[in-house]
């Protein structure tokens, strides 16, 4: 077979898998014991994508038992080993970036340059923890007495349960995995209900790439299955830690149920992240960074600016040149290429958003443009869940809009006169992902970063993710951190070893 035969039939077959209606267990495609399924749905158009396995606790736990039985061989390889595979895996995931974006704007609803972003961010966590793999060293400690000697080595913890969300389909499955694989644990993925395709298909690509039986799981369930697989990954004692991406209510559950075996978490939970532009802040960067952190995904991630702190002297100028960028947006279907902002998830998430801002308006705030659901006229005469995007004046941190995680296209603008005023503002929350602040005093840049209570600082830029720096967050946003070499510490044990008569 020519080489271009051979891509086009890998491509044509990891759509006939994805389709398959069947989830990967054990290194076969397997429908669910029940053989019920559930439908995927396009959030722009309302159409039926595909049928996925809806599993329940028993198929969990026979992928638990594939993965368990897929551990000795698959820590026992050199790291070098692991690293290899997760290298292919990587190539064979930039291969078919094309594919996979396409797929993750059908099922997730973001623009395709972001969706093609989301490939190469994910396949940059699967390099980067395979060039970690061989690095990560143990220690030597020195003796304590003579005749003995004290050494440390990493161990894999073991099993590992990961629970994804819908907003980064591919990303938030190898930035959990690609450490765990290559710290030498197996994996039981269970994507988030709306996007299960994209996990099937990374599913499809590990296996290409060599990956063997059992060590990459993915079971599927509808939003009703899903405390019923999320309580099995938190609560089997095979599984030694769990990894966590979604609502914090969901991450304190995941939290309370792991100590039942005292299992290692790492929870990546909401945010409610300030972003502050003061009073001698470049505004056109400000502005260039609001909309790199708001607007991304249609205002759904976890890392996205909640609330618009805005200095009283520039808060005129700042609002004018952010409605005028505003009325500027581009809106539509993702495969359209200049569409910068595409539906949201689902109707559930739209009129949760549109609750949020007459709530806001009843309380005083000024609805300055959007607001409401936005008509995108489509073919076939269906309607995407669009919300045009929002912007409110006069908003106060009282408001029950400053607290809530608006996962939404709203900018919440707020008046602040003094730094230490804004600082206790923005620390007014349970919750401390990421902050963002914009200021030319380089006096302040120290002194607010080292001031916020957040696991995530931005100073003059609203895009801080990256595989190479340490992701995560304090207080009610969650434990441990993803990415980076932290990251793979997540998914080692320490073990100390002391030899004694040694004379
Ligand atoms: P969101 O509101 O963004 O969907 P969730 O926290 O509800 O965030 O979902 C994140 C992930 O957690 C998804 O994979 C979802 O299916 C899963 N999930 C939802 N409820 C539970 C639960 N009770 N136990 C474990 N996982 C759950």
């Amino acid at each position: 077979m020519k080489e271009t035969d051979k891509g086009a039939d890998t491509k044509s077959s990891m759509w006939a898998h994805v389709h398959l209606g069947r989830a990967m267990v054990g290194g076969e495609w397997i429908s669910a014991q029940s053989g019920l399924t559930y439908e995927v749905h396009n959030p722009l158009t309302g159409e039926v994508l595909g049928r996925v396995p809806k599993m329940n606790a028993e198929d969990c736990r026979l992928a638990i038992g594939a993965a368990q039985d897929a551990l000795p061989a698959w820590r026992d390889k050199l790291p070098a080993e692991r690293s290899r595979l997760l290298m292919r895996w990587r190539e064979l995931i930039l291969d078919h970036r094309e594919e996979l974006a396409k797929l993750m704007v059908d099922e997730q609803g973001k623009p395709y340059s972001e969706a093609r972003g989301e490939i190469s961010y994910g396949a940059s966590f699967i390099q980067w923890f395979a060039e970690e793999a061989v690095r990560d060293q143990g220690a030597i400690i020195p003796p304590f007495a003579h005749g003995r000697r004290l050494l440390v080595m990493k161990q894999p913890i073991g099993v590992v349960g990961a629970i994804t969300p819908w907003n980064f389909p591919n990303a938030m499955i190898t930035r959990k995995c690609a450490p765990a694989l290559a710290a030498g644990c197996t994996v039981v993925v269970k994507p988030a209900e709306d996007t299960p395709l994209s996990a099937l298909a990374l599913a499809y690509l590990a296996t290409e790439a060599g990956l063997p039986t059992g060590v990459f799981n993915v079971v599927t369930t509808n939003r009703e299955g899903a405390p019923d697989i999320g309580e099995t990954l938190c609560s089997d004692p095979r599984i030694r830690k769990v990894g966590f991406t979604g609502s914090t209510a969901v991450g304190k559950r995941v939290m309370a149920l792991a100590s039942s075996t005292v299992k290692r978490v790492s929870l990546e939970l909401g945010g409610n992240a300030p972003f502050i532009v003061f009073n001698d802040a470049q505004l056109d960067l400000a502005i260039k960074g609001l909309f790199t952190s708001k607007f991304r995904n249609a205002g759904q991630t976890c890392i996205c600016a909640n609330r618009i702190f805005v200095h009283a002297e520039v808060m005129p100028r700042f609002t004018e040149m952010l409605l005028e960028r505003v009325s500027r947006l581009k809106i539509g279907g993702g495969h359209e290429r200049s569409v910068e902002i595409g539906p949201l998830i689902n109707a559930r998430a739209l009129s949760r958003a549109r609750d949020l801002i007459s709530r806001a308006q009843e309380q005083g705030a000024q609805v300055l443009c959007g607001g409401k659901r936005l008509n995108v006229s489509l073919e076939e005469d269906k309607e995407g869940v669009f919300l045009q995007p929002t912007v409110l004046a006069n908003v106060t941190s009282e408001m029950e809009i400053s607290h809530a995680e608006l996962f939404a296209p709203i900018v919440s603008l707020i008046s602040f006169e003094s730094e230490a005023e804004v600082i206790e503002m923005a620390n007014d929350t349970p919750y401390g992902l990421a902050a963002y602040f914009f200021t030319e005093d380089h006096r302040r840049i120290w002194r607010v970063s080292e001031r916020l209570e957040y696991g995530m600082v931005g100073v003059n830029d609203g895009a801080i993710s990256t595989a190479v720096a340490p992701f995560g967050g304090v207080k009610e946003s969650g434990i441990g951190r993803e990415g980076s070499s932290w990251g793979l510490a997540e998914f080692t044990e320490l073990k100390y070893v002391m030899i004694g008569g040694l004379g």
